[in-house]
């Protein structure tokens, strides 16, 4: 664990599959090939010695007084998948996942904020030879657009690349019954709300999480390098719509940085949340040090209700 992040009387808690994931610049942002500009350029977001790009993956558990929701549900293990590092993955997310002391029924919700590939594949874990539902008592909260431009020619054909992942990840889901299909600002309660962000897929979304001290958008996917952060046009190459994209990218940064809101990008690397301010034509970023508490989050109702510890 790389620790959490104490928003008061709820908790974000980073909950990593893969810490350091290298991509070519030239796979990602085709548009902008080569070694990103300024600090982007350094550790822990650019490998220099291979000159590639560094991504983590991972999920976010939000712990509120009357809830435990998971943010979205990285690439899964042991699915068979068209990119090489998510094939038949050996992660060991799992044991992560219940070391924060949960359980798989303690999860109330998985907010699902769009369905590509590497979001989706804790949603469902094999069990008497079939891929059944993780979190059996969790109700699965996707966006509609989201869902209907999966189901729709364009989603089919997008997915021509990667295989039909939905099949094994989120059919499943919705066959159970767990699926619910919700406007993209849906309120799902007093501490979380979804925020529209659509661009990198047409239904994707950002949920804002709101604890008694402080307030932490989680941005999933409408960035993910900082070098998006200089600068903002740039799409990657799995944006559905990339002007629509670098739209939602904009306004987002300017809502950040005109409320001092903290930000936790789903593919930064850790410590993953902070700050944005203009700079430039872009953004400068300082993490969120008075957020981030190190060690392992203990669930309140633990001997250490709410703190961290370093075991
Ligand atoms: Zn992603």
């Amino acid at each position: 664990m790389s620790g959490w992040f104490d928003l008061g009387d709820v908790a974000v808690v980073p909950v990593v599959e893969t810490p350091r994931l290298l991509i070519d610049p030239e796979e990602f942002f085709p548009e902008r090939p080569g070694v990103p500009s300024g600090w982007a350029a350094e550790e822990p977001w650019y490998e220099p010695g291979q000159g590639r790009l560094v991504f983590a993956m991972q999920a976010f558990l939000v712990v509120t007084p009357d809830e435990r929701i998971l943010v979205d549900a990285c690439v899964g293990d042991g699915k068979r998948r068209a990119r090489p590092e998510f094939d038949r993955l050996d992660s060991g997310w799992w044991q992560r996942f219940t070391a924060t002391g949960l359980a798989a029924d303690d999860v109330s919700t998985v907010v699902l904020s769009h369905l590509h590939v590497d979001h989706v594949g804790w949603a469902t874990r094999w069990s008497d030879g079939r891929w059944t539902p993780a979190f059996a008592k969790a109700r699965h909260v996707l966006t509609a657009p989201e869902y209907e431009y999966w189901r729709s020619a364009a989603g089919a054909a997008a997915m021509t690349r990667t295989g039909d992942y939905l099949a094994d990840s989120i059919e499943p889901v919705a066959d159970a019954g767990l699926l619910d299909l919700t406007p993209p600002d849906a309120e799902l309660g007093p501490h979380v709300r979804l925020c529209p962000a659509p661009g990198h897929t047409p239904g994707n979304t950002a949920v804002l999480v709101t604890g008694s001290r402080a307030r932490l958008l989680l941005t999933g996917d409408i960035l993910h390098h900082p070098l998006q952060l200089m600068e903002p046009d740039v799409s990657t190459r799995y944006c559905v719509d990339p002007g629509l994209s670098a739209r939602t990218r904009r306004r987002t940064l300017e809502w950040l940085a005109d409320t001092g809101t903290a930000m936790l990008p789903a593919h930064f690397a850790a410590p993953s949340a902070g700050r944005v301010t203009p700079h430039g034509s872009g953004f400068a970023f300082a993490p969120a040090a008075d957020l981030h508490r190190p060690g392992r989050y203990v669930p309140s109702g633990g001997p250490h209700a709410g703190q961290g510890s370093d075991d």
